[in-house]
Order: C-alpha cells, then sequence, then structure tokens
C-alpha cells in the first residue's frame, strides 16, 4: 500500500514511516519541518516539505504520490499555544487536517488514519478511560482533536471513506522532540545528559499512561490496512499502566547517572503547574480485540532504549560541534 504520513518527520510519524518500510509498504511524508526533522527519515523516501494550510502545495503533493492511504500525524500540538493564539491552532488543526481529507477523497486514498488524544478527550480520570467514555476537551488543542474527529465522521458517512482516529496515551521514545512544552521523558533525557537539573512540577503525582513510540507506530500500520469494522473507528492506544512523574524521573536519573561518568543532579520539585490532569490512562481493549495490537515494549525498556538514543544523538552532536 502506498501511504502519505503527514507530519512524517516528526517523533511519531518517523517510526510510521519505519513501520510500514518494514511491513512492506511504500511511505512519503509531507512535514513542514517545523517540529520534525529531514534526518528521522530514510534518504530514500519522498519528503514534500509543505504546510498542510497550503491548498495549492498539498494538492501537488497528493497529485505527485498519488496515496491510497494518509497517516494524519501534522499538528500544532503546544496546549498553551492554543490557549494564547486558538485561530491559529484551528488553522493548523482543523483547517489543515480538512485540507488533507479533502485532497485525500479527491485521489481516493480512502483510508484516513488521525492522530487524536485520549488524554485531552478524557480529561482526569482514575481508572482506564474506554472509547465510550464522554469527551470534554477543555483547551483549545483538545477541541480541534475532538472536532477532527467530527470531520472523520463525515467523511466516513458521506463519502464513503474508512477511518480511524488513534487516541494515544503519553508518547514517548527516540526522536521525540524535547524542545516543547510536553513530552517529559525527552525534556528530563536532554537535560539530565546535559547536566542540568530537571524540575518536577508540585508533588509530581500526576499519574500517566506511557506509551513507547515504535508501538504507537505498529499501532497506526494496523489500522491503515487491517479490517475496519466501522466506517469510522476511534481506538485509544496506551498501555492502561500508571506511572507517576517522580517515578519516571527516579528511574531516568538512574538510567543517565550509570551512563555518564559525572554526576547527574536527582530531580528537584518546582510549584504545581495549573492545569495539569492528575490522572491519564486509557484502555486498549477494543484496539486489542479488533486488530490485534498491545504494546509490546514495557516503560522501563522503554525508557533505557529512549536514553540510549538521547545519549548518542547528544555525542554526536558534540562530535560534529569539534
Ligand atoms: P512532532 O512535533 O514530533 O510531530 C509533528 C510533526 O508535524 C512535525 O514533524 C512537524 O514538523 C509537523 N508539522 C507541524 N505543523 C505542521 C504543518 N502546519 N504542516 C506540515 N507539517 C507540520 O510530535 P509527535 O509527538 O510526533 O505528534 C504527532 C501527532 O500525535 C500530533 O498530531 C499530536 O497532536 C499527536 N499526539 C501526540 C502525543 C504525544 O504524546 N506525543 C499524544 C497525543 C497526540
Amino acid at each position: 500500500m502506498r501511504v502519505l504520513v503527514t507530519g512524517g518527520a516528526g517523533f511519531i510519524g518517523s517510526h510510521i514511516v519505519d513501520a510500514l518500510l518494514a511491513a512492506g509498504h511504500e511511505a512519503a511524508a509531507l512535514d513542514n519541518l517545523s517540529t520534525g526533522d529531514k534526518a528521522n527519515l530514510p534518504s530514500d523516501v519522498p519528503l514534500y516539505e509543505v504546510d498542510i494550510r497550503d491548498d495549492a502545495a498539498v494538492a501537488q503533493a497528493f497529485d505527485d504520490f498519488r496515496p491510497e492511504a494518509v497517516s494524519h500525524q501534522a499538528a500544532q500540538m503546544s496546549v498553551s499555544k492554543s490557549m494564547a493564539e486558538p485561530k491559529y491552532d484551528a488553522e493548523c488543526n482543523i483547517l489543515g487536517l480538512l485540507n488533507v481529507l479533502q485532497n485525500a477523497q479527491r485521489v481516493d486514498a480512502n483510508r484516513f488514519v488521525f492522530a487524536s488524544s485520549g488524554g485531552v478527550l478524557y480529561g482526569d480520570v482514575e481508572t482506564p478511560a474506554d472509547e465510550s467514555h464522554p469527551a470534554d476537551p477543555i483547551s483549545p488543542y483538545g477541541i480541534s482533536k475532538w472536532v477532527g474527529e467530527q470531520y472523520l465522521k463525515f467523511f466516513a458517512r458521506t463519502h464513503g471513506m474508512t477511518c480511524a482516529a488513534m487516541r494515544y496515551a503519553n508518547v514517548y521514545g527516540p526522536r521525540q522532540n524535547p524542545h516543547g512544552e510536553a513530552g517529559v521523558v525527552a525534556i528530563f533525557c536532554k537535560r539530565m545528559l546535559a547536566g542540568d537539573g530537571c524540575t518536577i512540577n508540585g508533588d509530581g503525582k500526576y499519574i500517566r499512561d506511557y506509551v513507547f513510540g515504535p508501538d504507537v507506530a505498529q499501532s497506526n500500520v494496523l489500522a491503515l490496512t487491517g479490517d475496519l469494522p466501522e466506517a469510522f473507528n476511534p481506538f485509544n492506544v496506551g498501555t492502561a499502566i500508571p506511572t507517576d512523574v517522580n517515578q519516571l524521573g527516579h528511574r531516568l536519573h538512574e538510567l543517565i547517572d550509570a551512563k555518564v561518568d559525572r554526576d547527574v543532579p536527582a530531580p528537584a520539585h518546582g510549584p504545581h503547574r495549573d492545569g495539569d490532569l492528575r490522572s491519564s490512562l486509557v484502555d486498549y481493549g477494543k484496539i486489542e480485540s479488533t486488530l490485534g495490537w498491545r504494546p509490546q515494549v514495557k516503560v522501563d525498556d522503554g525508557l533505557a532504549k529512549t536514553v540510549d538514543w538521547f545519549h548518542d544523538a547528544v555525542g554526536a552532536t558534540r562530535a560534529a560541534a569539534q
């Protein structure tokens, strides 16, 4: 199958490209490189350096690659930016999505998989939420993911497309951008490896469901190529295993301290950050029974692989600078 991955030069998108190639499919990436990086992609994978808001350039990329399916990962993904600039968020995450959806329909790419979010849809939940849990997004970013799902439903119902909304938990792993406001694993890895201190917000008792990027990529391959029972299929993609930020910080500190030959400051507690959910967990039973997906990588192993990757990446940057 020929798949266009928007946001394909980003963290999750590039793992999806890798997983598609490994399964024998053809892939191309469409990305404006705002947070993504060409280096995340194999050099022989076509990259359309295009903004999803640019009607003409997106149409040209679809005409050139003629995908049979689309994995839509490109997004403005800062919650605080969405609060400060809701119109900008909607331009990227709603109008950009519509631009991609309309082009998919135009070239008969009838399978459409969309990166949604469990955390922003379900809010605070103490037990793993399933897909029937009511959505109540409180930020423009969350609203744009919810509206995006409604548009997928519309295209499924009206234009005969088969769509899946992948409601990710907290995704982490190699290639995650450490410069954003989210992505605590990437941020902590980068800071600890640089010898800088890390701050845990408040008491650190914030429970999250950490799922490894390559596992998430595999869920996308199954949703792109497998039999889907409905025209519109929401799927949670997570582990249902709770880990709080204190445990995470402690484990990363342990791994990095054992890897580098100098003292690594342990994470320290800072002020509580307003708006942070206390607990966010998703139930992955539906995608397991429908597509046979379950997370493969335990959080301890995934964190070790992520630390290795960031350690090598920091080493390569230092070597290039010398
Ligand atoms: P990322 O920043 O690494 O990937 C996003 C990619 O989209 C980047 O390569 C970026 O350059 C590209 N992009 C952004 N705006 C664009 C635009 N206007 N036009 C073209 N390309 C654009 O982040 P990620 O973590 O890989 O996120 C991928 C998707 O998963 C996003 O839709 C995000 O909302 C969603 N998501 C991520 C998580 C998580 O924990 N990382 C959780 C829930 C949902």
